[in-house]
């Protein structure tokens, strides 16, 4: 019998749901799959009493939700924010099965979360949410059941704190329990990097594929966080010519090519971590907003939404990698496909992070440490074959990338399923 399909009136979780539902019946997926595929196997809710530094207590809700453990363990950040709640955890945990599976690595799909105010919280009163939501909810966690990692505003002490609780309450280290430690603690090098890295290589896979040369090619790079630092700099060493970078602080343009290299000078020397004034000492002009400017190549790495309804129609570039989650809209996609643009995909092209996790997470178990040049070489041959497989079945089939790679990792998935069957 058909199965009423779901909907939410969660934008996140709608969307996501929605986008499985469409790759689903185009690869035409049986029924059972799909119901079992759209349904999450645990949504688990804490509370989190916190003893404030002024002596009062605040019960904070936490969630971790586990969409599917088909492939491995469930994989996917933590994040403190005021507006988590369960069911964008839920449409983020199903995001993280599909990047997973594409990615190859041996994982399902989770995230979690809690919902608080972390720039109003003192150092004091972060650790002992942490320690504490940590200790709720250890009994789903496990470096074989379900391994969690920084995500929006936390960082590798929410990490550290989180996996020390649990060693403690367990008796035993456990650092193969969470990724995104610090080197010092567990962590891996080349971590740091490796999502930026991963996205430039999309982008110069794309370049490949098109006969194009890199230095022939002009390129954005929208939001100079962890993400778009990385990509600006691993496509400059490239050859690509960034002609405009941006932060919080504003849009920054040189006709020549921006001196990434002074711009992370410039970011390291800001205690907040922006480009304030790079255009000073840059040799570059501050301009309105990078994302329209004309350049080959647009990698937008800030947030989600970016390029939407009322942006999407002013954008030149012809090609997008996604570095950002999310950051362009479906309303955006469709104007974006009208004017003939290639995107490549949010969970194709940063998914560098998570096959990154992977690698610390591979070490941990083995007690082993890895160079930063083994781990680099590594991560762009995965990132490249994996670049390589999306692109010739969206040739082969004649749709867009975002759709061929929602359906070959959904086949995985759905391919494991069967595999080890259900308890139907
Ligand atoms: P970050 O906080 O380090 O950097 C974000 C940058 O974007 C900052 O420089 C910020 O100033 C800038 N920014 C924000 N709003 C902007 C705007 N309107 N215009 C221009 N710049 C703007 O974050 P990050 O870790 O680099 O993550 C960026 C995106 O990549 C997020 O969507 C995140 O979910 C996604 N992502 C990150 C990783 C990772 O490993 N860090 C992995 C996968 C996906």
């Amino acid at each position: 019998m058909k199965q009423e399909r779901r909907k939410s009136s969660n934008v996140l979780l709608d969307t996501a749901l929605q986008e499985f539902y469409g790759a689903a019946d185009e690869m035409r997926l049986n029924e059972k799959l799909i119901s079992i595929l759209s349904h999450s196997e645990r949504r688990v809710q804490v509370s989190i009493p916190v003893e404030m530094d002024d002596g009062s207590v605040n019960v904070f809700e936490g969630y971790r939700v586990q969409h599917s453990t088909a492939l491995g363990p469930s994989k996917g950040g933590v994040r403190y924010d005021p507006e988590v709640d369960m069911d964008e955890c839920e449409a983020l945990a199903i995001l993280m099965t599909w990047k997973c599976s594409l990615a190859g690595i041996p994982y399902g799909g989770g995230k979690g979360g809690i919902a608080c105010d972390p720039m109003n919280m003192s150092k004091k009163e972060k650790e002992k949410l942490s320690r504490t939501y940590g200790a709720r909810i250890s009994p789903i966690l496990g470096k074989w059941s379900d391994i969690p990692a920084p995500d929006m505003n936390t960082s590798s002490q929410e990490m550290v704190w989180i996996v020390d609780t649990i060693s403690k309450m367990r008796g035993d280290l456990e650092p193969a329990l969470l990724t995104g430690k610090p080197v010092t603690f567990w962590g891996s090098y080349g971590r740091h990097e490796a999502t930026g890295r991963g996205v430039a290589t999309c982008g110069l896979e794309l370049m490949k594929v098109l006969g194009k040369s890199p230095d022939k090619i002009t390129a954005i790079v929208q939001g100079f966080g962890n993400v778009g630092s990385y990509t600006a700099k691993t496509l400059t060493e490239a050859g690509v010519k960034v002609v405009a970078i941006s932060d919080i602080s504003g849009s920054y343009y040189s006709a020549n090519g921006i001196d990434i290299r002074k711009a992370f000078e410039v970011v390291h020397a800001n205690p907040k971590r922006l480009l304030t004034g790079f255009e000073k000492v840059g040799n570059c002009e501050k301009i309105d907003e990078d994302m329209f400017v004309d350049a080959d190549f647009l990698f937008p790495c800030a947030r989600d939404g970016m390029i939407n309804r009322k942006t999407a129609d002013k954008v030149k570039a012809r090609y997008i990698v996604e570095g950002a989650n999310g950051p362009v809209t479906p309303e955006g996609d469709e104007i974006l496909a009208s004017k003939g643009v290639t995107i490549v995909p949010d969970f194709l092209a940063n998914s560098g992070g998570v096959i990154g996790s992977y690698f610390e997470w591979a070490q941990n178990l083995q007690g082993a440490f890895w160079t930063e040049e083994e781990y680099n070489n590594k991560l762009v041959h995965i990132m490249k074959g994996n670049f390589r497989r999306v692109w010739d079945y969206a040739e082969a089939k004649k749709i867009k990338m975002r759709r061929a790679a929602s359906m070959a990792a959904i086949q995985r998935v759905a391919d494991v399923i069967e595999l080890r069957g259900t308890f139907l």
